[in-house]
């Protein structure tokens, strides 16, 4: 066996004891004679599993008592709808455009109600996160919507906005569990789990109770509306089962690491490793304002097509893999999250500083 380091945007790492473990596990899950993949979601097992899963994720984040946590499928793009059909009582929401993911949750939102850009950083190609502590926020709002972590541009907010009352809404799907979270600052905050957390197709979704109600947009399918997941303990139909599992797996690794307080400080170590580097060196740039930068997603170019290609092709023959940027910004992209070690970030600065040598002109 041979192990690489893997830069993926998503799906990305997950921690080697995470994996092993569930291989243990695999043909006969804690002597029940059969795979988490073959039990009943209605079953005693899974329940342990889902409500186990729950109270670790409610510890390691700090979740208040007025705020359900739903485990629910479609992804982070799905909620790009529940959350308008949801929440959009005056038809009427905020957005902050600062990356393609918030640029579709917005179009998606367009369909059932008025979407306010509240600012934007197209103009900078998503390189900065836009001021956000006086926008145009009115009463009438159902929400302000964020994405906080842009995986593909690689900014994170340096604070959030300033929503003036109005509740807000945050995608953090890139930046999941890689650092403490005030939750009674949001009303929702949801995350796709296959980029820090666990394996694809499941989103899980942390709501404030009041905002879940039988009030939605007529028409919201049964499964989109939160009261339906809520009333159902996220088992209306049969969920992502595995999906569930293993991110229990992952949280009880995050609580053994010390939680998300020391999680915060291993990222800030490794990103800082990366982005030193990058700031001295001759040969590659990062491509966002320093005070913008992402800790989980960093691109990075050398401004010559070419060599970029050249970059991911050796990097990959050099086991550094996925190290290609996203396809609609080019360069290069390293992801950093919770599971990659401090070990593969200095294999990949190492990289970096050989071949900047063999390639500065
Ligand atoms: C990947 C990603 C999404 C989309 O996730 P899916 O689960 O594929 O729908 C949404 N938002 C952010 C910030 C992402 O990184």
């Amino acid at each position: 066996m041979s192990r690489v380091y893997n830069f993926s945007a998503g799906p990305a790492v997950l921690p080697e004891e995470v994996l092993k473990e569930a291989q243990a596990d695999m043909l006969d899950y804690k002597g029940c004679g059969m795979s988490v993949n073959e039990m009943s979601h209605r079953s005693k097992m899974f329940d342990d599993i889902i409500k186990t899963a729950e109270s670790d994720f409610r510890e390691l984040v700090g979740v208040p008592d007025n705020y359900k946590v739903l485990f629910l499928q479609g992804g982070a793009s799905q909620q790009f709808a529940a959350i308008p059909m949801n929440l959009m009582k005056n038809k009427k929401a905020g957005y902050i455009i600062t990356g393609q993911w918030a640029k579709k949750a917005a179009a998606e939102a367009k369909q059932y109600g008025e979407v306010v850009e509240l600012a934007s950083s197209a103009d900078k190609t998503f390189s900065y996160i836009p001021d956000v502590s006086n926008l145009p926020i009115t009463e009438d709002m159902d929400y302000v919507y964020i994405c906080q972590n842009n995986t593909i541009y690689g900014t994170k907010y340096p604070e959030l906005p300033d929503t003036k009352g109005v509740d807000l809404v945050s995608d953090v799907s890139s930046m999941f569990l890689s650092e403490p979270m005030d939750v009674s600052k949001y009303g929702i905050v949801y995350g796709g789990v296959q980029k820090n957390v666990g394996p694809a197709g499941l989103v899980i979704d942390v709501i404030r109770e009041d905002l879940i109600t039988d009030d939605c947009l007529p028409g919201t399918p049964t499964m989109l509306k939160f009261k339906t997941q809520a009333d159902n303990d996220s088992l209306y139909n049969t969920p992502n089962c595995w999906s569930i599992y293993i991110c229990g797996l992952v949280f009880k690794w995050l609580k053994n690491m010390g939680g998300l307080e020391v999680m915060k400080q291993r990222n800030e170590e490794k990103a800082a490793i990366l982005y030193n580097y990058l700031d001295q060196s001759k040969l590659f740039k990062g491509t966002v304002e320093p005070k913008s930068r992402s800790l989980m997603n960093v691109p990075f170019i050398t401004g010559d097509a070419d060599l970029d290609a050249k970059f991911v092709a050796e990097s990959k023959a050099a086991g550094l893999e996925n190290l290609k940027g996203h396809r609609t910004v080019g360069g290069m992209r390293a992801s950093i999250y919770n599971a990659m070690p401090k070990a593969g970030v200095e294999a990949l600065v190492n990289f970096m500083e050989d071949f900047e040598k063999k390639n500065l002109k």
